[in-house]
């Protein structure tokens, strides 16, 4: 890992590109409009990326399209498919420093997490679903004697990736993997606070093979860019991560277009639940720590309600205090920085208003809140004596904001954990088998964690029950999504 000074220089040197990648070639909007770029650790403008708009979004969807109908990509051997997603994958990890610096300088993220998990992840899923995509077969039906029936799946057509800011590259790979490799045309739209990394992509996509429209980026603001591609008449499926509210829009402006797919991953108020017979009570305090301040706390699966059996609670929140120490803010580009800048100071006023109303509500503020000075940085908040019906237990705060929640009984403590409309993820820490299945089974969540908190990697699916979306990142369930089922029903006449 390089040093302060090292990745200081870089930046010094650093050239950004900030245009949208449309049919192969880098472009401003069609009208010459742009955002600025603000590096959320020094408030200092870094770039103005293009603000697409309709005209834009209508010509990517169109060389989309062109491309698709070509064939070179959605008709090519699963094979050929897959040696170029390598490849795509293989440039990536080669230019792993120049991504990992932008990925902190557009959202504030400790550098060390960039260069060492968002930037290897996303070179990660692309290389995940390359593997894959030669080794998935379609199916015959048992049918009768004269029947030959056959399911096979093939490419949707043109796939739009709508993602968030807060990790950028990596969840964008979670949608471009297996939205490539099942053949389809994809418009990548980053979060108008993120979209460098994304945009760098274009020239890989250039070195890696990919042919011109199957991989375009289109950058902007999701109400201008984000609402065109989701009122395209052309574009099949969104592929979207982020808020729940949006999630809602894009559903309705499908329904009001042309019923496109929309495959959607959103918010999350993820319960971690601590039981008194858990056997690691110094490791359950630092996972809960890492879980709910990892990223700023602006992770969708952040553990931000500790539901904690009362008879260990004072204790074990006195654990979690000084495990949040780790998490004290320090400049991204410090390779020792375990905890960021916020993505900007609106968000991090947000955040702060947030702790005041849960104080306001009757919540003890433990330790935290706002650092001060240049940049959007907050120290890792908790607050103690929550009542899950409070706003800062119901609404996804996202950012560093731990909320601690006691319980009485296994019973009480499921009942707390499903009272949310969110189903994302949740834990338990226990050492009772019987316990561990019984409460597993009963939470409302994709992912359930057992004595540990958010691990997992590309072999299992990823996504949220109620409000925290339908769809699922990651696995062959996530590769199944970007293709229609086909069933070919062949009478065989004697
Ligand atoms: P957001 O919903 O504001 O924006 C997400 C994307 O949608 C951005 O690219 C944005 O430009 C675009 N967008 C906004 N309005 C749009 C519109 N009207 N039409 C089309 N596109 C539009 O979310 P955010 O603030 O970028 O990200 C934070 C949210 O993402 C949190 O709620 C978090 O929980 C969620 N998230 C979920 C997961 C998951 O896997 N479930 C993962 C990460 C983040």
């Amino acid at each position: 890992m390089k040093t302060q000074q090292q990745w200081n220089e870089l930046k010094q040197r650093c050239a950004i590109e900030s245009r949208a990648f449309i049919n192969g070639e880098y472009a401003s909007a069609a009208t010459g409009q742009t955002i600025a770029v603000v590096n959320p650790a020094s408030d200092e403008t870094i770039a103005h990326i293009a603000r697409c708009d309709q005209q834009d979004v209508n010509a990517a969807v169109q060389f989309a399209r062109e491309a698709f109908q070509r064939g070179e990509w959605s008709q090519s051997a699963p094979s050929v498919r897959k040696a170029v997603l390598n490849k795509f994958a293989d440039l990536i990890d080669a230019n792993n420093d120049q991504l990992a610096l932008l990925e902190t300088l557009d959202t504030g993220k400790p550098i060390a997490h960039s260069a060492s998990t968002d930037i290897p992840g996303a070179a990660n899923a692309l290389r995940w679903y390359a593997e894959a995509v030669d080794k998935v077969y379609g199916e015959v039906a048992p049918t009768e004697q004269d029947v030959h029936a056959f399911i096979t799946h093939q490419p949707i057509g043109v796939v739009a990736a709508v993602v968030p800011w807060n990790f950028p590259l990596w969840i964008a790979c979670w949608k471009l993997g297996p939205a490539l490799a099942a053949g389809n045309s994809v418009i990548l739209k980053p979060s108008e606070k993120s979209s460098l990394s994304a945009i760098f992509l274009g020239q890989l996509a250039i070195q890696a093979g990919l042919p011109n429209g199957v991989f375009q980026v289109i950058t902007g603001y999701g109400h201008e860019a984000g609402d065109a591609l989701a009122r395209h008449m052309d574009v099949d499926c969104i592929a979207f991560t982020g808020s729940t509210r949006i999630a809602g829009q894009l559903m309705v402006s499908a329904g009001e277009t042309n019923l496109k797919r929309v495959f959607a991953e959103a918010g999350g108020k993820n319960a971690n639940i601590v039981f008194a017979d858990c056997g690691d009570l110094d490791r359950a305090a630092a996972e809960t720590a890492a879980g709910c301040f990892y990223n700023q706390g602006e992770v969708c699966v952040a553990a931000t309600r500790l539901l904690v059996d009362n008879q260990i609670k004072d204790a074990f929140v006195e654990k979690v205090i000084a495990a949040a120490k780790r998490f004290t803010p320090k400049d991204p580009l410090d390779p020792s920085s375990a905890m960021g800048a916020l993505i900007d100071q609106d968000h991090k006023a947000k955040v702060l208003n947030y702790v005041k109303q849960g104080v306001a509500e009757g919540a003890r503020l433990r330790c935290g809140g706002d650092v001060g000075g240049q940049g959007a940085f907050v120290e890792p908040v908790i607050l103690d004596n929550v009542d899950n019906r409070m706003t800062v237990a119901q609404e996804e705060i996202f950012g560093p904001v731990l909320c601690v929640i006691g319980f009485d009984s296994e019973q009480q403590a499921i009942e707390i954990a499903n009272d949310s409309k969110y189903g994302l993820g949740a834990a338990l820490w226990s050492d009772n088998i019987n316990r561990v299945h019984r409460v597993a089974k009963q939470l409302q969540a994709g992912s359930v964690w057992v004595n540990n908190y958010n691990e997992g990697d590309m072999t299992v699916p990823f996504g949220g029950f109620k409000m925290s979306g339908n769809g699922r990142d990651k696995s062959l369930h996530a590769l199944e999504k970007f293709t229609e089922t086909k069933t070919t029903w062949i009478r065989l006449h004697r």
